[in-house]
């Protein structure tokens, strides 16, 4: 199967919201109703139960006044995934079609990964002890479906297929957008932190979409990869044993403050 990716053009969106729904239907997530912050987004950021958002930004514009950007939000399925090179316990694999999929068998809710990740996407999970976030759709594709929020929106906004045709299409409609009133449009995700199978067509520059316009990778990552994660096997053993060294310890001197105190009482 060729390498693909959803491109999703902010310029065909509508923010209906419907791959919102669509991603919580499929993926049998809750409907959580957040309190009003005082603008029109449902959702600050991906959450445990909603793997994908649509973000409203608005903007101060010398000619409009207040310019408002839509934005799809969620994993963005890394071709060199931070993630899974953080996660100690390999929790992370990718398809051969480029989803970055989380085995939750083996996830141990360090959350690693969620400190790592360049876009802040893997959230943990209270209810299911661990950490969740966008599949991609993974057993829908796998059964020869699209994702679940492509095969719904209703604009042709969200599009998946094969990642070079993509691109093609999306440098197309950039040509069209720069000569039809944004010089700025641009494509998302064709080259950042080596190319993104969720790309992006722009009609301004990315911070003007929250997106972070050089995404990197934190220098720490080396030392999760080349420390923690192959000694983890018994880097953990030894940190339970600690714990519970720490945890036999501080009862025994509870009781034994305890005990003083019961005895100035008296
Ligand atoms: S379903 Fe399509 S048009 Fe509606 S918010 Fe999602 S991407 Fe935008
Ligand atoms: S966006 Fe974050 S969680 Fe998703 S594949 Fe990239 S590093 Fe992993
Ligand atoms: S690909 Fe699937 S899991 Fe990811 S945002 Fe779309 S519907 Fe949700």
């Amino acid at each position: 199967m060729a390498r693909m990716a959803n491109l999703y053009d902010v310029s065909k969106c509508t923010a209906c919201r419907g791959c919102m729904v669509a991603c919580k239907d499929w993926n049998k997530l809750p409907a959580v109703i957040k309190p009003f912050k005082g603008n029109y987004s449902t959702h600050e950021d991906v959450d445990p139960d909603t793997y994908t958002i649509v973000k409203f930004i608005e903007h101060e514009d010398a000619l409009e006044d207040i310019q408002w950007n839509f934005l799809k939000y969620q994993c963005m399925h890394c071709s060199d995934p931070v993630c899974k090179k953080v996660c100690p316990s390999d929790a992370f694999f990718i398809t051969e079609w480029g989803a970055v999929i989380k085995d939750s068998q083996k996830c141990v809710s360090c959350r690693y990964c969620e400190y790592s990740c360049p876009f802040m996407v893997p959230k943990y999970s209270g209810r299911e002890d661990m950490v969740t976030k966008c599949t991609y759709c993974y057993d829908r594709v796998e059964n020869g479906a699209t994702p679940a929020c492509s095969r719904t929106c209703p604009t042709g906004a969200l599009t998946f297929g094969e990642r070079h045709k993509l691109l093609v299409q999306a440098e197309e409609r950039v040509k069209y957008l720069r000569a039809n009133g944004y010089p700025n449009a641009t494509i998302y995700g064709r080259h950042e932190l080596g190319g993104l199978n969720k790309l992006y067509v722009l009609t301004d520059t990315p911070d003007k979409f929250d997106l972070p316009v050089n995404p990197t990778v934190s220098g720490t990552v080396g030392f999760w990869q080349d420390i923690v994660q192959p000694y983890f096997g018994w880097l953990m053993p030894l940190a339970l044993a600690g714990s519970a060294v720490s945890f036999v310890t501080t009862r025994l001197l509870q009781n034994k403050s305890g005990d003083h105190g019961e005895g100035g009482h008296e």
